[in-house]
């Protein structure tokens, strides 16, 4: 009965704010059998993100207990008179609201069902899950059946619908695409209210849509996943270098080894910049122990800056330690690091898949994990990945960097052209990413301003020196930089607005499309 005069007074709310012409008695009928609240707490969350660089409250928030419940609110939103704006809202891990909605909104906590929504397939491989189930617990549920999903993020406390109406890319990209090249079929509600299964086969040019489309054609509420059988073990190697060619040379060639069998390559290539000694707040370095026998300013890179490759190889419990040993050694000949400078370690699977999240509890435990991220995350083709280390790595952020800067190349034939994200149009391209963290602790170099400023200094940098770069997260603030960022793409992502949400209800906090009311 509670929950029942909460949405009650929650719609009435609605209904005084933005005029709709319902009768409130009439309400009920709606059905809606989640949440909607107006609770300040909830209202809270829901006004920040991750990026803690802007602040915008909705109107409500729905804590959905089905697909039905959102296309109710969606629905509700199409057909009222003067409708309301509705985003979904998976763990708020983006930088710049893009989760967010106005004060004439309502967003849609997908988060937090409150129930076991992960249905694993043993025998067809796959597993069906809620569009706001966290990574981690898809990992735990699958890893029941000695399976596991086959792309990831560095992340894995991320819901599954944000991260594939982004992409969803980590090191085993290169060879099994992003996330949203490994989904079999989702279900989806539009901006019509519909609900709608699609996949490859059947409703497919919203399959298309919806994976990459930054929220804005549908909210997915159940994603099929691809699985594979999963490793026990990985070992998770280090490896230095001063010369940007030679690593560049090394992650390409690694890169290159998709097709091969499994024992004669690496499953997971990345690789970070380090432009300040002492790696200070960089989560990535937690790697690099005391117990090292090697430092980092030892390897006589007298300042300058080094890049660090990081592979992996995955094994099983029982895999003779001598092959394991004999796949890397056999992989590792072939590359051209600085001798001596390998660091090695052999963990569970699972820890290495959640490696991040331990670098977030100490990051927490300090105080430095809720502070402003003004990341930038950049696709570089690779013609011009040496223009971009010349002008950025080695000229605008000096020898301050305030986070980890992760570099590593993908494939391009493993994406499909067909989903909304764009990379550049070149068959391999990096993934540059400027992870950093703003403090207010007197250091100039440190301040989110400044931080800001040598984003915008490397945007027009790409621009002035034409190197096409697409920012992936991409934020914008105008139409016609949507325009730039889609290029040839703009028209199909024009036609899909139109189908999928004519009325510009989703997903607005992307600032890609106007309401159109
Ligand atoms: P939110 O921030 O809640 O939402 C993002 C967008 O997706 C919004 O527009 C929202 O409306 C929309 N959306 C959310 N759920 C749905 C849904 N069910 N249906 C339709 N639209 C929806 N990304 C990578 O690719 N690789 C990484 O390694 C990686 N590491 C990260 C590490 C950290 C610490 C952080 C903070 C982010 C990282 N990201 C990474 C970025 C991350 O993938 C995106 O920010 C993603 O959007 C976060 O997911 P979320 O659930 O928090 O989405």
């Amino acid at each position: 009965m509670a929950t029942k005069l909460l949405l009650l007074f929650a719609i009435c709310r609605l209904i005084t704010i933005v005029g709709l012409t319902l009768n409130p008695t009439d309400l009920f009928q709606f059905g809606i059998h989640g949440q909607l609240s107006t609770d300040a707490h909830d209202i809270k969350s829901a006004s920040v993100d991750f990026g803690k660089l802007t602040h915008s409250e909705p109107l409500a928030v729905l804590h959905p207990s089905s697909t039905s419940d959102v296309a109710k609110l969606l629905r509700l939103a199409y057909e009222s008179t003067h409708g309301f704006v509705v985003s979904a809202r998976g763990h708020g891990h983006s930088i710049n609201g893009q989760s967010q909605t106005n004060n004439n909104g309502v967003v849609v906590q997908m988060t937090g069902l409150g129930k076991t929504t992960v249905v694993v397939n043993e025998n067809m491989m796959y597993v069906d899950v809620w569009g706001g189930e966290l990574w981690i617990d898809v990992l735990k549920s699958t890893l029941r059946y000695g399976l596991a999903p086959k792309s990831w993020t560095d992340y894995l406390y991320l819901s599954v619908g944000g991260t594939l109406s982004n992409a969803g890319i980590s090191g085993q990209a290169f060879n099994h695409g992003p996330q949203i090249s490994n989904v079999h079929e989702m279900d989806v509600v539009t901006g019509r209210g519909d609900i709608l299964t699609c996949s490859m086969d059947h409703n497919q040019e919203l399959f298309h849509s919806v994976l990459g489309g930054l929220g804005q054609f549908g909210i997915i509420t159940r994603a099929r996943i691809a699985l594979e059988p999963s490793p026990q073990m990985v070992r998770w190697i280090r490896v230095l270098y001063s010369n940007f060619s030679a690593f560049t040379h090394d992650q390409e060639y690694l890169i290159s080894l998709h097709d091969r069998p499994q024992s004669q390559k690496f499953d997971y290539i990345e690789g970070f910049v380090i432009v300040d000694e002492g790696l200070i707040n960089n989560w990535r370095s937690s790697f690099f122990s005391p117990n090292n026998p090697v430092k980092i300013t030892s390897l006589g890179a007298g300042g300058n800056v080094l890049y660090c490759l990081e592979i992996t190889k995955n094994y099983h419990k029982g895999a003779d330690p001598e092959a394991v040993d004999q796949e890397v050694e056999a992989l590792l000949k072939k590359l051209n690091y600085i001798p001596a400078s390998m660091f090695t370690t052999d963990l569970p699977y699972v820890d290495f898949l959640d490696r991040v999240h331990t670098a977030e509890l100490k990051l927490r435990s300090k105080g430095l994990w809720e502070v402003p991220h003004p990341w930038l995350n950049l696709f570089v083709p690779k013609s011009r990945i040496h223009d971009f280390d010349k002008g950025v790595f080695k000229g605008i952020l000096g020898n301050k960097t305030s986070g980890p800067i992760l570099i590593y190349p993908m494939n391009k034939n493993k994406w499909d052209d067909r989903s909304s994200v764009v990379t550049p149009n070149e068959d391999v391209f990096y993934l540059v990413a400027l992870l950093r963290s703003a403090l207010d602790n007197g250091e100039e170099t440190l301040t989110l301003k400044h931080l800001s400023d040598e984003n915008r200094k490397i945007l027009n940098f790409c621009k002035e020196s034409k190197i096409e770069v697409k920012q992936y997260l991409p934020h914008y603030t105008t139409q016609k930089e949507w325009m730039d960022h889609y290029g040839d793409k703009w028209s199909q992502i024009s036609r899909r607005k139109l189908e999928f949400d004519p009325r510009h209800i989703l997903a607005t906090g992307q600032r890609i499309f106007e309401p159109s009311f």
